[in-house]
């Protein structure tokens, strides 16, 4: 099965993170740090603040955006369940907003149809790897008075207008997870330009505590504090090691991907059936996802299965999330609140996109789908 995403692990990535079991710090020792500062280089941040997964970044941001229950948070439904899951884990309410159907990012206009006195943040998710119109976004966060979150979990390395995902909003999250652009098998960070912020996030990591255990061992006091209800979403410096070994190919990787993306552009540039996502003029996109909208006329379903039974690892990312049955269940959402989105997850399928896969795999892929849609 040729999948639609997968890591690359070389030999100086094994040993990075052998060096580390080996050392006298399996968790908060040094590599947090070393991670953290990579990661502010590549996205041109002030702060980082590295964690275990993307969804305990996004987690992180919103406890530092404030929200309490009661507050309203404006995101995409076209999104992993995470991004809106983490406003109801602190007793707030996620509110859809529709998308834009070329790019299927947020439309900033639906965005501003449902700010209350109850908004407190909104959530942009740079789908597929292109940044959100944080231009308007901005304006807009601004006019109210709401913090921006960025949800770059498909996105690092992308670019606004020239400007880097990690400096468009109040705070970008990202996530390692394999299937990502680099991977430390579970893992996130937060970026931010404010020190008030970042370190909020930094106590909330590790149970709202002040001092974490290497800071006491500076000091030689037995002394802490809880501050706040946090968590423990501390990341090992294991996991810290391959992060570091492998951001240093995220470039490369992402000019891969744009090239595999260029192949497929131009091979479906006439095929009025298959209509891949538009990317702004403007913009880098950096494909965490290569999704193609199909015609209504054909049956997503059946092409979706014929394209597995070959081997070709489809996928279809992603069900509008209010139609989860907890979110129907629990928010009182229902189909028809964003005809939009609902209409676009009708026609999406994601295709094979990472660095390793070849040229041959490529037209496989491409060959397959034309067949099956002509
Ligand atoms: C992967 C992903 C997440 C969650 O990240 P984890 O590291 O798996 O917790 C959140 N939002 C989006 C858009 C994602 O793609």
């Amino acid at each position: 099965m040729i999948p639609y995403g997968r890591q690359t692990i070389d030999d100086d990535d094994i040993q990075a993170v052998i060096e580390v079991l080996k050392s006298d710090y399996l968790t908060t020792g040094p590599k947090i740090q070393e991670f953290e500062k990579a990661i502010c280089e590549v996205t041109g941040a002030k702060y980082g603040v590295a964690i275990s997964s993307g969804t305990a970044a996004l987690h992180a941001a919103v406890f530092a955006a404030g929200l309490e229950p009661g507050d309203e948070v404006i995101t995409t439904p076209i999104t992993f369940a995470a991004t809106s899951n983490v406003v109801l884990y602190q007793g707030a309410t996620p509110v859809f907003a529709d998308i834009s159907p070329d790019s299927l990012l947020i439309d900033p206009k639906s965005v501003e149809s449902f700010i209350t006195t109850k908004t407190k943040a909104i959530i942009a998710v740079d789908y597929a790897g292109q940044p959100c119109d944080y231009g308007s976004l901005r304006k807009i966060a601004r006019k109210y008075d709401l913090t921006l979150i960025s949800d770059a979990c498909h996105s690092i390395g992308a670019k606004y207008k020239g400007r880097k995902v990690g400096t468009l909003a109040d705070m970008t999250c990202f996530s390692f997870h394999p299937v990502k652009h680099i991977t430390t098998g579970e893992g996130g960070a937060i970026v931010t330009n404010s020190k008030e912020l970042a370190d909020k996030m930094r106590t909330f990591r590790n149970h709202g505590i002040t001092t974490d255990h290497a800071q006491r061992m500076e000091k030689g006091s037995w002394f802490y504090e809880m501050l706040d209800l946090g968590f423990n979403y501390r990341i090992t410096d294991i996991q810290c090691a391959l992060g570091i070994s492998q951001i240093k190919k995220l470039n490369g990787w992402i000019k891969k991907r744009n090239e595999i993306a260029k192949v497929y552009d131009a091979a479906f540039a006439e095929n009025e059936k298959i209509t891949p996502l538009k990317t702004d003029s403007g913009n880098f996109n950096s494909y965490h996802l290569y999704v193609v909208k199909l015609d209504e006329s054909l049956d997503r379903a059946e092409i979706f299965s014929r394209l597995r039974e070959q081997g070709i690892g489809v996928n279809v990312h992603y069900i509008p999330v209010y139609l989860h049955p907890y979110y129907q269940n629990n928010l009182d959402t229902a189909p028809g609140l964003c005809p939009k989105a609902e209409k676009c997850y009708e026609q999406m399928l994601s295709l094979p996109i990472f660095e390793g896969l070849t040229n041959v795999e490529q037209q496989m892929v491409i060959q397959s789908l034309e067949q099956l849609t002509s």
